[in-house]
C-alpha cells in the first residue's frame, strides 16, 4: 500500500521551508495586491475532493504571499515573537502524532514533555517546584485560569464552594486593577463573573506602572490584578512591594507576565521584577518573547490545588490523576500537545541562549530609542524592556508615515495611543531579529518621514 502521508508532507515540506527561505525578501506587510489575491479562496465547498498537492499549491501560491512577515527579523507589531527552527520541527512532529495531552491516557509523551516544560519553566522564574502549571492558548486564557483559581480559593476561604454553587449570593471579591490594565484581563474577569467595570482601578506613573501608594486597603477578599510588561511602554508594576503588603492580609497577587515575565531569565533585567516570584499566580505567553509557534500560553499557580480544584474535570472512563492530568489543570479537555513545542525551544536554546535572546530583544530596542531620536521622534516611554513607544509631527503625519513604512516593507510597526497621544509602537520579541534588522528598519523610517514631514 503506499503511504497516504509521504507526497503531501514532502509538498508541505517544500513549501514551508521555501517560504521561511524568502522571508527575508518577502514584504513584511503584505503588498495590497497579494491580499486582493486572496480572493481565489472565495469558492463553493465542491462536491468532490481536491487533490492534496493542489490545496497545498494554492496554500502556498496564494497564502503565503499575504502572511505578514513575522518569522522574519523585521516584524514589529503588537507582541508577535517569531518561531525557533527547533520549535516549529517539533510542532510538524507533534502535529503527526496528534495527541491530546488531555492525561497520560491520552498521551504519554505529550503528558511527559508538557510537565518537563513546566518544570523548566518553574525554575527559569525561580517559582517553586510544586506550582501547578498548564498550558494554554495564550495569555487571554492563561490569565483566566489562574483567576478561576483565585476565584476558587479566596471564596473557599470565606466557605463558600464557587465551582459548585456559582456566584450569586456569594460574599463579593474586591478586584483591583490599574489604569493600565490589558484588555484581555478585563476580558477574564467578564468570563468569569467579575465584571469589566465592578473592579478598583489604581493610577499609573508616567511609564504605566501601578502606583503602589494609590493601592488601596487590601483584605483576604481582595484580587490584585498586577502587570509584568506594559503592553505599550513595557512597564512593570511594584509587584515585589505589592506582594509584601498582600501577604499580611492574605489578599491574592495575580501577575499578568504575557512578555515581561520573561524579563527574570535575564540578569540584566531581572532586578526589574525582584519579588514578583512571591506572587500567588502567573499568567505568561510562549507564543511571544519565548518564540514558539501560535498558540500557546502558561499559567503557572503557587496554590496548585486552587488551580486544580478550578480547573478539574472527573468522568468514569478518566482515571483519578490528582494534578498530573493536564485536562484538570487548564480549561480544555481536548487540545493540541503545545508543551512538545515549549519543551523543544527551551531545549535548543538552553539557559544562557534564552538569557542572550531577551538581552538582545532589549538592546535592539535602545537603539531604535537612540534611532528614532536622531529622526527627530519623541520617544514616549522609558525603555525598561523590548517596548518603544514614540511619536512625531500630527497625527496625520504619522499615520501617513506609517503607511509609508509599510508600503516600502522593510519593517512593520502598529500605531497606539499614549497617554492620549497618537503614537507608533515597537516591540523587538524575535530571536530572529539582527542589529542590521534595527539599521534596515530606522533608514525606512527615516525616508519616511524625510517624505512627509521633511528634513
Ligand atoms: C499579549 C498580552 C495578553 C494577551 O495574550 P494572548 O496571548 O494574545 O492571549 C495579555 N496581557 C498582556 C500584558 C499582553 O501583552
Amino acid at each position: 500500500m503506499t503511504d497516504p502521508y509521504k507526497n503531501t508532507l514532502d509538498i508541505a515540506h517544500n513549501h514551508a521551508a521555501k517560504y521561511l527561505q524568502h522571508i527575508e525578501k518577502q514584504d513584511v506587510f503584505p503588498s495590497a495586491f497579494a491580499v486582493d489575491a486572496l480572493c481565489v479562496f472565495d469558492q463553493p465547498l465542491a462536491d468532490v475532493g481536491a487533490s492534496d498537492t493542489d490545496t497545498l499549491d494554492m496554500l502556498h501560491d496564494i497564502g503565503s504571499k499575504a502572511t505578514v512577515a513575522s518569522m522574519g527579523g523585521r516584524y514589529f507589531g503588537f507582541v508577535v515573537g517569531g518561531a525557533v527552527p527547533a520549535a516549529v520541527g517539533a510542532n510538524w512532529i507533534a502535529t503527526a502524532w496528534d495527541q491530546s495531552p488531555s492525561s497520560d491516557m491520552n498521551s504519554p509523551v505529550g503528558t511527559k514533555l508538557e510537565a518537563i516544560a513546566g518544570r523548566w519553566l518553574l525554575d527559569l522564574f525561580s517559582l517553586p517546584e510544586n506550582c501547578g502549571v498548564g498550558m494554554t492558548t495564550g495569555a487571554t486564557m492563561a490569565n483566566f485560569t489562574a483567576l478561576a483559581a483565585a476565584r476558587s480559593r479566596l471564596l473557599q476561604k470565606a466557605g463558600w464552594d464557587v465551582e459548585a454553587d456559582g456566584l450569586y449570593g456569594a460574599p463579593e471579591i474586591k478586584v483591583i486593577v490599574s489604569d493600565e490594565v490589558h484588555v484581555t484581563l478585563l476580558k477574564a474577569l467578564s468570563m468569569l463573573g467579575f465584571g469589566k467595570k465592578r473592579v478598583t482601578r489604581v493610577a499609573t506613573d508616567e511609564n504605566g506602572a501601578m502606583r503602589l501608594a494609590d493601592l488601596p486597603e487590601l483584605d483576604a477578599l481582595t484580587l490584585v490584578c498586577t502587570q509584568a510588561g506594559n503592553v505599550n511602554s513595557g512597564a512593570i508594576d511594584p509587584i515585589g512591594e505589592i506582594v509584601k503588603k498582600a501577604a499580611k492580609t492574605k489578599a491574592w497577587v495575580h501577575v499578568d507576565g504575557a512578555f515581561g515575565l520573561w524579563g527574570k531569565v535575564s540578569k540584566t533585567y531581572k532586578s526589574l521584577l525582584e519579588g514578583v516570584e512571591q506572587a500567588d499566580s502567573f499568567a505568561t505567553d510562549g507564543h511571544k518573547w519565548l518564540n514558539t509557534p501560535y498558540d500557546c500560553g502558561i499559567v503557572m499557580c503557587r496554590d496548585a490545588a486552587a488551580l486544580h480544584s478550578a480547573m478539574a474535570t472527573t468522568a468514569p472512563y478518566f482515571k483519578t490523576d490528582g494534578m498530573n492530568a493536564p485536562k484538570d489543570m487548564v480549561p480544555e479537555f481536548s487540545r493540541r500537545a503545545r508543551g512538545v513545542e515549549v519543551w523543544a525551544a527551551l531545549r535548543s536554546f538552553g539557559r544562557q541562549g534564552l538569557e542572550a535572546m531577551i538581552d538582545r530583544c532589549c538592546a535592539h530596542a535602545k537603539t531604535f530609542e537612540t534611532g528614532l531620536k536622531d529622526i527627530g521622534f519623541e520617544v514616549m516611554n522609558e525603555v525598561v524592556l523590548n517596548q518603544v513607544v514614540a511619536t512625531i509631527g500630527t497625527p496625520e503625519q504619522l499615520s501617513e508615515i506609517r503607511q509609508h513604512v509599510e508600503r516600502s516593507g522593510i519593517c512593520w510597526f502598529g500605531p497606539t495611543v499614549w497617554k492620549g497621544k497618537n503614537a507608533i509602537r515597537i516591540s523587538v520579541s524575535s530571536w530572529r531579529t539582527s542589529h542590521d534588522d534595527v539599521v534596515q528598519s530606522l533608514a525606512a523610517i527615516k525616508a519616511a518621514k524625510m517624505a512627509v514631514i521633511g528634513a
